[in-house]
């Protein structure tokens, strides 16, 4: 955990409302009663009305962690409750309390003006605390610090799609369509630089010979990864798979059609039933595709089916670095002629000569050099 400190801190505030006027998902009257209560929460004060900008000082504690400081809004705690994030269309979420109610929020201004990025302000999977407006409707207060977070990367541009994860569920399928090596490792390195770790579910293996698959999912097991092998329609493996998702907060990710939504009807039938509840209310929103939803299971734990993602970028993963998330690598790096050795094209390589030893996967080394030259 990090310092924290309380301070004020001077706060500056477009003075234009576009972004309120993009707020579709609340009727008009919500939509007037969250601007009613924007100024009125304990510790923030308007002060200063220049002609683009408005400043405001808001009482924080400004937290500082391993990746900066991060200001968390000081509020009346009385008047909130606290819950989590199950599902978010732009500045709308929905919000589900401990007791398991749920309520329709919106984005306090400060709490967005305070994110380091905006973008991503409050996004599914976060812990917030939120005022209640009614049986209905809230407000989010504060977002608290994130765990960890798995994101997508276009052109640059981070997008969160959930925070607080524990773990990753890589579904893949044996066949239909075919199992793509370099998508594992794709995925792996995702995982690993959101510091969330990684289960390997290759599902459909009613399809193949069980003998087929088994190099492959030798070489991750042996790399430390948990593999499980499924089949959705032949119930095999579905034991094992719930109890990895056991008291864990999971996202599944993997190709659409390898299938996901199988697997997690045949561990959980009633799942279907919670989905058409969440899908019922973003059918009110224009962006329902790609959206990641949490899903609660019955022997504990969350899971995030991830649709319309078919593949995460990898989010500011240079060249250089892929390597290190190549762990079998890492003995043989030092064995390189040159410090910077690329392990492409440069003689004199102690990862190419481990590949042709056989003490490195030809799989794995050709995904790596799919990947850094990309
Ligand atoms: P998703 O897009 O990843 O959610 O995939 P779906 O769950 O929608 O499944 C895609 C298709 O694959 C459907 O027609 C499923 O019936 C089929 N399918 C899913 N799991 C299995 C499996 O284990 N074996 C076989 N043979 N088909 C499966
Ligand atoms: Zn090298």
């Amino acid at each position: 955990m990090g310092k924290k400190k309380k301070k004020k801190i001077r706060v500056a505030f477009r003075k234009n409302r576009q972004q309120r006027a993009r707020r579709t998902n609340l009727t008009k009257d919500v939509l007037e009663q969250a601007d009613g209560t924007e100024d009125l929460a304990t510790g923030e004060r308007l002060s200063g009305k220049g002609d683009l900008t408005r400043h405001r000082t808001v009482i924080g504690i400004e937290e500082e962690s391993d990746d900066g400081t991060q200001v968390l809004i000081d509020v009346d705690e009385s008047k909130c409750l606290s819950g989590r994030i199950v599902a978010a269309v732009g500045l709308n979420s929905i919000v589900q309390t401990d007791e398991g109610r749920r309520y329709e929020c919106t984005v306090r201004r400060v709490v967005r003006t305070l994110s380091r990025d905006a973008r991503n302000a409050v996004v599914t999977g976060d812990h917030v605390l939120f005022q209640p407006t009614d049986n209905e409707y809230g407000v989010i207060e504060r977002v608290n610090p994130r765990r960890s977070t798995l994101s997508r990367g276009s052109q640059r541009q981070e997008h969160v799609i959930v925070a607080n994860i524990d773990q990753v569920l890589i579904v893949m399928s044996a066949d239909e369509p075919p199992l793509k090596p370099n998508l594992i490792d794709r995925f792996l390195i995702s995982a690993e630089k959101g510091g969330v770790d990684a289960i390997i579910c290759i599902n459909k293996v009613d399809l193949i010979d069980p003998i087929e698959i088994q190099p492959l999912a030798g070489m991750y097991a042996r790399l430390g990864y948990e593999v499980v092998l499924t089949s959705a329609t032949a119930e095999n493996g579905i034991a094992r798979l719930r109890s990895l998702l056991e008291d864990k907060e999971t996202v599944l990710t993997g190709q659409s059609g390898v299938g996901k939504s199988s697997l997690l009807n045949a561990i959980e039938p009633s799942l279907e039933l919670q989905t058409a509840n969440v899908s019922r209310w973003s059918t009110k929103g224009r962006h329902t595709t790609r959206r990641a939803v949490l899903l609660a299971l019955d022997v504990g734990g969350w899971v995030v089916d991830t649709p319309g993602i078919r593949q995460f970028g990898l989010w500011d993963v240079i060249p250089e670095e892929v390597e290190g998330f190549f762990v079998e690598f890492r003995p043989f790096v030092t064995k390189c002629r040159f410090p910077d050795c690329s392990h492409s094209h440069e003689s004199g390589c102690g990862v190419k000569q481990a590949v042709s030893d056989d003490l490195i996967s030809r799989t794995r080394y050709e995904s790596y050099l799919k990947i850094i030259l990309d």
